[in-house]
């Protein structure tokens, strides 16, 4: 079903397709084109968050697992079935696939909303959708990628001709599922290498079905395979492993540097990282009336969006000290009853439970813990009560009161859990959101672009917002600075990421 008519089904239709989902979807290795088991017997328990129960058994890939597919995509790769095949070629099996991913949106929403408790809406009005783009811009690209001519003397031709990479490792994962699958995935292929992903390991049941789309529209099946497993043992293979040549990550900053201890210890692989967050907003002492106003609704959005398990959810507000006060007032009045916990199968539920129990236990320490260090929590704080007891919910808190180095606003909470900073000058501000190994999205609100301008070439992040935030396209580099990581999803830039360079020189007499 696609995503028009999936925007029409009721909560009981999707309770029923659950149902049913439950049982069909494909839970095995996808390798060469085949769904196989993992070739020593591992699985384990995919949990669904919103009451704890197991949805499906799950093959849990292993080093032999990556070695086998390794040793097809390289096969692959050397064959030129995809790696040599025309631009337009390539390209119209991208779009083919893209057609398919839109043909079958309803059952795609339907896995990253039973795998991580996302809110089916969400799925259908923002995920797929972007998901779809991803692959039709990574399409665009494809015959867009030239190599050069450099200056020489007369008698010699000096080219730099674009390659693919060769075995490329994709990690992903699990807070936006298919979508940041894709936002490797897709600009590697478009490049022309044989690809393998590892999903995170809770919810991998999307970029099964699609990596068998992507071989139904007319991709070799060497092309792309999907091998869920652990991280330290799927993913850890696959990142050491000789014979693939780009590891692509996208997740914690822990696991980050271990990625490049992996290359550095095995073949010393191109490495490119999308890691942690901790978005800092600034709101300038000249906000008042309809920007205002604007302001605190997007910074509401900007942080309890999907359950605030974002890497760039503005998770840190800074807030000058003529304004905290209205500024809080209205956060609260508008931000506390925003977002409400439900069954994320009902389409007007926009709060689902947070990916697992884990999670949960470590969003309210987290919380406890501001408390501890000072901070006032002015809403939420804890897990949903009643019917939604025994999924993994924290309801959206704010805590007020936070200074700059409290642990609220040093990690990452990856929950709906946002921090209040108050600040006395811009000079205070750009000193507090620069006060973080993490460097991904910022954003500064203010009247008065002069300053403005000062915020985006004073705080030190991949992506700056002003006036506005969780904004943008795919023509806009998405990727952090310091600790965030070294890379840039989205953007021509992440398909060049994908390739070599060869300097080939000619010489003519
Ligand atoms: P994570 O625990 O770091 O896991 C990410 C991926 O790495 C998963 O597939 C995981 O597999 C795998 N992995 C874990 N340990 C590994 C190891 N030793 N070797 C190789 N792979 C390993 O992150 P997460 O909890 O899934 O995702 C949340 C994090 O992602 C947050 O920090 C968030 O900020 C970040 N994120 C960043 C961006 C960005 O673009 N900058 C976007 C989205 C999310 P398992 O699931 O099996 O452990
Ligand atoms: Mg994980």
């Amino acid at each position: 079903m696609n995503l028009e008519e999936a925007a029409k089904l009721s909560h009981s239709d999707w309770q029923q397709r659950a149902i049913e989902l439950k049982k069909a979807a494909e839970t095995r290795l996808f390798i060469n084109g085949e769904f196989v088991d993992a070739i020593e017997g591992g699985t384990f328990d995919n949990v669904c968050p919103v009451d704890g129960s197991v949805i499906n058994t799950c093959a849990a890939g292993a080093q032999a697992d990556i070695d086998k597919a390794v040793a097809v995509a390289k096969e692959s790769f050397k064959s030129g079935d995809w790696s040599r095949m025309a631009p337009r070629d390539r390209m119209a099996v991208m779009y083919k696939w893209a057609a398919l991913i839109e043909e079958n949106g309803a059952e795609l929403a339907l896995m990253d909303t039973i795998d991580m408790g996302k809110p089916i809406s969400d799925m259908v009005g923002v995920d797929i959708p972007m998901c779809v783009e991803t692959i039709q811009y990574f399409s665009e690209c494809i015959d867009k990628i030239t190599g050069s001519i450099t200056a020489t003397e007369y008698d010699v031709m000096s080219t730099v001709i674009r390659e693919p990479i060769g075995v490329v490792g994709c990690i992903s994962p699990w807070n936006y599922p298919l979508l940041m699958a894709l936002w490797k995935i897709a600009p590697s292929l478009a490049a022309g290498n044989s690809t393998i992903l590892k999903p995170a390991e809770q919810s991998p049941l999307s970029s099964y079905r699609a990596a068998q789309l992507f071989v139904e529209a007319g991709g070799p099946p060497g092309a792309l395979q999907v091998v869920n497993g652990m991280g330290e043992q799927a993913g850890q293979a696959l990142a050491r492993h000789m014979d693939v040549s780009k590891i692509s990550f996208t997740g914690s900053t822990e696991v980050g540097k271990l990625i490049h201890v992996y290359s550095g210890e095995s073949n010393m692989k191109k490495v490119s990282l999308e890691c942690g967050g901790k978005g800092p907003q600034v709101f300038c002492e000249d906000l008042e009336g309809e920007l205002l106003d604007r302001a605190v609704e997007t910074a509401i959005n900007g942080i309890f969006f999907n359950m605030g398990q974002v890497c760039s959810a503005g998770s840190r507000l800074i807030v000058h000290s003529k304004i905290y006060d209205a500024f809080v007032e209205k956060f609260i009045a508008m931000g506390k009853d925003a977002y409400t916990c439900g069954d994320p199968l009902d389409p007007a539920v926009n709060l689902g439970p947070l990916v697992d129990h884990q999670s949960q236990s470590r969003v309210l320490g987290m919380v406890e813990t501001a408390q501890a260090e000072g901070g006032t929590v002015e809403f939420g704080g804890e897990a949903a009560g009643g019917a939604l007891e025994k999924g993994a919910y924290v309801v959206p808190t704010m805590i007020t009161g936070v200074t700059e180095n409290d642990t609220i606003a040093r990690f990452e909470a990856f929950g709906p859990v946002v921090a209040v900073i108050k600040v006395d000058s811009d000079e205070e501000a750009i000193e507090v959101a620069n006060n973080s190994i993490y460097g991904l999205q910022g954003s500064v609100w203010t009247d008065n672009y002069r300053r403005a301008m000062r915020f985006v070439r004073e705080i030190e992040c991949g992506t700056f917002l002003v006036n506005s935030f969780e904004e943008g396209d795919m023509t806009q580099p998405f990727g952090g600075y310091k600790q965030s990581g070294n890379a840039k999803d989205k953007c021509f830039e992440s398909v060049l990421s994908y390739t070599n360079t060869k300097a080939a020189w000619f010489r003519l007499d």
